[in-house]
């Protein structure tokens, strides 16, 4: 096995028509649903985590589950800090392991997060670390409505931010939102599309959880060429245990329920592969 970069994936992916997902992971049994799937699949995914995580479990941890848990696999994969927060988190990321960084500057001013981007872009590029930007407005986390076209990526600050930091890749807002959807989300194809045929940087879709299969594989073929999926493992982990403690109302060792967990986020996982790869490489 290698880590390699996100920037390399999604280059190969972006120049044959699929998308890597990108996966968050929490903890042990996460990890251990990730690598079971690279392994049963022999397909590289992007293995995440937000700095949210990293506080709870420790930055060092997630790259040695990752390493421990891949040893004995020859498939690729990347280690991606997702939502970063600047030069000082990136920095311990990348001296864990990690292969790339994410700095999330959307809520900034343009100009600003030119700047900030451009920071954690000449901290990582020469380690020969991936960088992921972020233009335009992302529900949930991020404040508005994602619908509107005011915040939606505009194609001109595509064109200019991605010239200005040298990011190797850029998230965008198409109206996807973080977290559980209350209506059904109207993504912006026409905009990917638009985005996609202005600049070579491979694009990012956030927000993916709860999309459904048909308009995740019309972002694909319009330019997407990363996928983040969070919420829906974390669904599937807790009806997973919840499943556990059902079947073995009794049992008081982890090992006994937790594996209903691992499978529990195993199929949403291998669903989502399949998706992404839109049947190029399986
Ligand atoms: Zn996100």
């Amino acid at each position: 096995m290698a880590v390699v970069t996100t920037y390399k994936l999604m280059k190969d992916a972006s120049q044959n028509g699929y998308a890597i997902p990108a996966f968050n992971i929490d903890n042990l049994e996460s990890a251990m649903a990730v690598a079971q799937v690279m392994k049963e699949t022999g397909l590289p995914v992007i293995v995440q985590t937000i700095p949210r995580t990293l506080n709870y479990g420790g930055i060092a941890t997630y790259p040695a589950l990752m390493t421990a848990l891949m040893a004995d696999s020859d498939v690729d994969y990347a280690l991606h800090l997702d939502h970063g927060n600047g030069t000082e988190l990136a920095k311990k990321c990348i001296d864990c392991g990690f292969s790339s960084v994410m700095f999330d500057g959307s809520t900034l001013p343009f100009e600003e997060n030119i700047k900030k981007t451009k920071e954690v872009v000449d901290l990582a590029a020469p380690k020969g670390i991936s960088v992921e930007g972020e233009l335009g407005t992302i529900g949930g986390k991020e404040e508005g409505d994602t619908e509107l076209e005011a915040n939606y990526t505009k194609v001109s600050e595509a064109v200019e931010f991605t010239e200005k930091t040298n990011v190797s890749t850029l998230a965008i807002g198409v109206g996807t939102a973080h977290g559980v959807y209350k209506g059904t989300p109207k993504i912006n194809i026409d905009r990917i599309k638009e985005i996609h045929s202005s600049i070579e940087t491979p694009l990012v879709l956030h927000g993916a959880s709860g999309l459904s299969d048909e308009t995740l594989k019309a972002c694909i073929k319009a330019g997407i060429s990363k996928i983040n999926f969070a919420t829906e493992l974390r669904q599937a982990y807790t009806a997973g245990i919840k499943a556990g403690f059902e079947k073995y109302p009794d049992a008081f060792d982890p090992k006994i329920y937790m594996p209903e967990a691992v499978e529990s986020i195993k199929k949403v996982l291998l669903d989502k592969i399949k998706v992404c790869y839109n049947e190029v490489k399986l």
